[in-house]
Parts: C-alpha cells; structure tokens; sequence
C-alpha cells in the first residue's frame, strides 16, 4: 500500500502509452480519470460516483498495468492488494488488511485501490468449495462491506482483477459494486506489435529486427509473455557482448519461452 508514493520517487509513473493494444478497455478505463480529476463536476450533475470496476481477462493481459496508468493519469493515490495473499493467514488478518486499506485510501483521496486476484477471496460463499475457509469469507465480506460504507463524497474507485469473473459471488457484482465490467483480451497480432514497440523503447535494435516478423511469431502471447520476450533476447544479446539485439536473439527468445510453456502444460495434472 502507499505504493503510488514510491513509485513517484523511483520516478516511473505509469501512462496510458505504456499500454499498448486494449484500446476498448483503455476507453472505458479513461472515463474514469475525469471524474477522479473533476469529482465535483460530476456531483454537481447528481450523478452517481463509479464505485467499482472489474477488470476481466487471462493472466498477463496488462489488468495491473492498467490500473497503474489510470492512477498515472489521473494523478491520484494507488493502493494495491492481491487478494490470493490472505489463504493463508490467520482469520481476521485479510479482514482487518482491507479495513486499513480502505481507511489510508479515503484518508488519501482522491485515489485508487486495486484489488489483484479477487476470485482467490471472491468465490461464491458457502459453498464448502476451497474448504469452507473462513478467513477468504471474511475478507470478502470485509470488501462487500468497505464497498457499501462509501458515503458518496470520498472520491476513491475500486478496480479488481481477475481472470474467472463466472466464479465470482453474485453480491460482488451488485449496483453500487463491481457493476462495471471492462475485459482485456489476449493482443492480436497488430496489437502483440504494439507492446513490443513499447518494450523496446530502451532496447538498442539492430537493423535486421522485423518487429511485424517478431509479432506473427507469438500467437497467443501475453503482453507479460511479450515482455519476457524482449528482456530474454537482451539477455541473449548481453551473454554474446554484442552492442544490439538482433532478429537471431528474438528468434532464440520465442522458442525458449514456447518451450518453457509447452514443459509446464506437459507437468500439469
Ligand atoms: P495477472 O492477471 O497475471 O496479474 P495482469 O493482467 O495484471 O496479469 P500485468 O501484471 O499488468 O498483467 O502485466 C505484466 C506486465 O506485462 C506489465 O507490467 C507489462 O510490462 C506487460 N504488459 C502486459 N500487457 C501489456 C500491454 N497491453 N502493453 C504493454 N505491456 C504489457
């Protein structure tokens, strides 16, 4: 938590141009930072302040990066949890974290939570699924109550992640909720392009690199995956003290991490 602070001070305040692809969610997400910047105006009209939005897509999709770059834009507070790091605490930890949580994010308005992983507490409740675990019930009913205890005049937005919103307990998803949906999709090949222009902006690239070539070769990467591929053919780079990263070290790259994919397929049960 606090952690928009740190990260104004390591001087890496995140934008919308570090998002690249997801056009339709960048969108929709954008509407959002008028309000944050001009919350009178809004309240002026009588319209209702957006509460919580949930963003739905697979892993690595940019669902973090895009919350970052909301708070980036709209220049306000960012205060991050991930929701999968309360299984395993003692009852009442997860509860009593999001209660503080939502009190620093009220008391720094205007500001954004983001909660990552919201199915690891999120699940239908009572349902004996997960063991019947009482400390993920109890902190999922501690974010249902913090989300209906906003008075109207705090200018703070929930965003949640996940990847299985149809697990999701239908009181999450109710008015005054998470009862806006934005989704990400795995980019496109046009789009896997994009987010390799944006991860190799600091990248010296030597002449032969084809970024169209490099984007057709990884169908059904993430960006996250687009990611790992650009630092993984610096590294490759590096390890031959060579001063630019050629064509040969994305080629060596792609097939590393399509390996390393197909090795952890292969072990799963
Ligand atoms: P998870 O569900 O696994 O938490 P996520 O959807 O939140 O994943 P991020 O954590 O935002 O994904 O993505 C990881 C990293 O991958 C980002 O920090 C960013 O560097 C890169 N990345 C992902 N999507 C994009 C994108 N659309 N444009 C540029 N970079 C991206």
């Amino acid at each position: 938590t606090g952690s928009a602070e740190k990260e104004e001070k390591a001087g890496r305040r995140v934008t919308f141009d570090d998002v690249a692809g997801q056009e339709q969610a960048k969108k929709e997400v954008a509407e959002l930072v008028e309000f944050l910047k001009h919350p009178e105006e809004f309240k002026k009209l009588g319209a209702e302040a957006p509460r919580g939005v949930l963003l739905v897509g697979p892993p690595g999709t940019g669902k973090t990066l895009l919350a970052r770059a909301l708070a980036g834009e709209a220049g306000v507070n960012f205060f991050n949890i991930s929701a999968s790091e309360f299984i395993e605490m003692f009852v009442g930890v997860g509860a009593s974290r999001v209660r503080k949580m939502f009190d620093e994010a009220k008391k720094r308005a205007p500001s954004i939570i983001f909660i990552d992983e919201l199915d690891a507490v999120g699940r239908v409740r009572g349902t004996g699924l997960g063991g019947g675990n009482d400390e993920r019930e109890q902190t999922l009913n501690q974010i249902l109550s913090e989300m209906d205890g906003f008075s109207g005049r705090e200018t703070v937005i929930v965003l949640a992640a996940t990847n299985r919103p149809d697990v999701l307990d239908p009181a999450l998803l109710r008015p005054g909720r998470f009862d806006r949906h934005v989704t990400l999709e795995l980019p496109d090949k046009l789009a896997r392009k994009a987010i390799l222009e944006v991860h190799t902006r600091k990248v010296p690239v030597a002449k032969d690199v084809d970024l169209d070539l490099v984007a057709a070769g990884c169908p059904g990467f993430s960006g996250a995956d687009i990611k790992n591929l650009v630092n993984e053919a610096a590294i490759a780079a590096a390890r031959e003290h060579v001063d630019e990263v050629a064509m040969r070290h994305f080629d060596e790259s792609r097939d590393k991490i399509i390996m390393g994919t197909v090795r952890t397929l292969a072990i799963q049960p």
